[in-house]
């Protein structure tokens, strides 16, 4: 546990396209504005020439770079290239995505005019350091720990992925702790003391790109998930680009243009579509008004709230469905839910709304905590009280957490055998009996799966071991007991042990093909801080040509305003040492840090005496 003397440790909820950071503080949450004044931050990361860009400055300029822009890293986390749904994203994105070793999703992008490949991680981690610089700008001291939200429906290698991308970036990740969770926190912190009795709570957080539904039972302060059910590939952006395909066919059914392999045609496109869906939140119908879209051609076309809603009605009709199965899941029927909670950006969507209400019978939702700064809200809490920094508000929270998904391991008929079942409450630990199946067999692999269909290999593959030395006998005498030991952030370690010789074996998750092992961590958290410095250097090399640059312009102006008060030869002479200085700093647009401040030198060496005279 972090102490008191490692600083403040912050809540960070690495959103898929917004990400926001908040800070227990004086006894209450302060959410954090960033450098813009903004309470959220984009999670893109762009990188140019000269360059990297992190949060509103790349998301700015995603149109004018659309390649090396960034975005949804929290869609690939943890998921193989082959999987269908990072398959289908792989289309939409305008930057290019390969397949890596063991099946690992890479991010190709051109920085410094050198091809870089990035796995998600390592851009989630960007995002990571950006709310940490953003909380240390605000604190005034350097954080050090954290809390990091994922989806509740996020499995084990997208929650060891996300831990991973944190320890990139230079956190101490405090806890992985799952999204609706968060929210209900922030929930149920003005409720907690008020209410007597139990309360069923659901969440519903539809966000950028994840949907989550949660139900919890939350008695005073202890707040215990029942279920939790979800999409982790359906949010916000699914519903741009619905509405991206949509303007993109209206495109050429008017203009006869196929703008589909123009990258900045489609991002300009897209940001049009976010800013249009956002506006039919309140208005019955809107317009995308675009100069110069495709080929020269200006784009303006009208869409109504019911054209958006008819695009999107399945995916919304697909978050009903999450909410039956979560009610299902927790053995209760919807009227035993007290309280609706809307927590995400795309809640705001009437239509999304009203489904929920309508599914609910007229139930009033539940709309007092702030949609997208809740889960930062809830985190910020967490992570007081897991530095030891909580106070008496805060200090009696408990919160008890579930496993999202059934874990198990592959028989070898190839059933899957259900050790922990889904939504069981973690910390848990678990044990089965298992036993050979052919005489004499003296080792036994255990495939350790993750998932709900009854044949292992339908699920998720989460690793393998083998238990050797089982001393020889007839086939199922030997005693093989497996453990599942899932920790407070729902990770999840393996162990076998054979009762006659007491040989034990466990799976080591970070050897999972497509996660990151040890090396490769480290390896990024050097590149990560190579980066960084990087950074630092380029911004120190901007204001020292910027300083460089007003003391040409000052100098310039003083000479203008008060040249009478020099002779006419030292006046001359001054005039064209500006105009050469002016002309320098044009040919010298990417001159190096040391090259500027040796510029700077040599001027106020010849022109101090003449600027005194000025000045005087
Ligand atoms: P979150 O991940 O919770 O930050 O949610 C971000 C998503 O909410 C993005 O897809 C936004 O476009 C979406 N969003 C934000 N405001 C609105 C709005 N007024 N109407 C519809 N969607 C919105």
């Amino acid at each position: 546990m972090a102490g008191k003397s490692e600083g403040s440790a912050i809540g960070i909820d690495l959103g898929t396209t917004y990400s926001c950071v908040a800070v227990w503080q004086r006894d209450r949450v302060q959410v954090i504005q960033n450098d813009q004044g903004n309470r959220i931050t984009p999670s893109y990361v762009a990188f140019n020439e000269t360059e990297r860009l992190l949060g509103d400055s790349a998301k700015n300029v995603v149109s004018m770079n659309p390649t090396n822009t960034v975005f949804d890293a929290k869609r690939m986390i943890g998921r193989r290239f082959s999987d269908p749904l990072v398959q289908e994203d792989v289309l939409l994105w305008p930057f290019k995505v390969i397949c890596g070793e063991n099946d690992k999703p890479m991010i190709v992008v051109t920085h410094k005019g050198e091809e870089k490949r990035f796995a998600a991680e390592e851009i989630s981690s960007m995002v990571l350091t950006k709310m940490k610089e953003i909380a240390e700008v605000f604190l005034g001291s350097t954080v050090k720990n954290a809390v990091i939200t994922v989806p509740a429906y996020f499995n084990d290698s997208q929650r060891r992925a996300t831990r991973d991308a944190g320890i990139i970036s230079g956190l101490n990740v405090l806890r992985i702790l799952v999204e609706p969770t968060a929210a209900a926190i922030a929930y149920g912190l003005d409720k907690m003391y008020s209410s007597s009795g139990e309360k069923n709570v659901l969440i519903f957080d539809l966000g950028g790109g994840t949907f989550d539904v949660s139900i919890l039972t939350m008695v005073k302060s202890t707040f215990k998930v029942k279920s939790t059910a979800g999409n982790t590939h359906l949010g916000g952006e699914d519903f741009d680009n619905r509405m991206l395909k949509y303007f993109s066919q209206e495109f050429k059914r008017k203009h006869k243009g196929d703008m589909s392999n123009n990258a900045r045609a489609l991002r300009k496109l897209k940001t049009a579509c976010e800013r249009a869906k956002k506006n039919l939140s309140s208005m019955v119908h809107t317009a995308i008004s675009i100069d110069c879209l495709y080929d020269g051609i200006d784009f303006n076309s009208p869409i109504t709230r019911a054209k958006f809603e008819e695009l999107n009605m399945e995916l919304f009709e697909e978050c009903i469905v999450h909410v039956e199965k979560c009610l299902k899941d927790a053995e209760m029927d919807k009227e035993s839910i007290d309280e609706v909670v809307l927590v995400g950006g795309s809640t705001r969507i009437p239509k999304v709304k009203q489904l929920l209400q309508d599914f609910f019978n007229g139930k009033k939702l539940c709309e007092s905590i702030h949609p997208d700064e809740a889960v930062a809200y809830g985190a910020a809490i967490q992570a007081a009280i897991l530095s030891g920094q909580s106070t008496d508000e805060i200090r009696d929270l408990v919160l008890c957490d579930v496993t999202p998904l059934s874990l198990g391991v592959e028989l070898d008929s190839g059933e899957m055998s259900v050790v922990v079942p889904r939504n069981t409450t973690v910390p848990t630990r678990k044990e089965k009996g298992f036993s050979t199946v052919n005489d004499n067999q003296t080792s036994v692999t255990f495939p350790v799966y993750e998932g709900e269909r009854p044949r292992g290999s339908d699920n998720i593959l989460l690793g393998e071991f083998v238990l050797s030395g089982i001393s020889p006998a007839p086939r199922g005498v030997p005693k093989l007991k497996v453990f599942f030991d899932m920790d407070v952030n729902g990770i999840l370690t393996v162990t076998a042990k054979d009762e006659a010789t007491g040989n034990a074996n466990g799976i080591t998750i970070s050897n999972v093909k497509g996660l990151l092992s040890q090396n490769e961590i480290l390896k990024m958290l050097e590149e990560a801080k190579k980066l960084k410095l990087e950074d630092e250097e380029h911004k120190n090399r901007f204001q020292a040509k910027n300083s460089l640059e007003d003391y040409v312009y000052n100098a310039g102006a003083a000479t203008r305003k008060f040249s009478s008060k020099l002779g006419i030869a030292d006046a001359k002479k001054i005039e064209s040492e500006i105009k050469s200085a002016m002309a320098w700093l044009d040919d010298h647009k990417n001159a190096e840090r040391d090259v500027i401040e040796n510029k700077r030198k040599e001027l106020e060496g010849i022109w101090e005496p003449f600027l005194k005279k000025l000045l005087l």
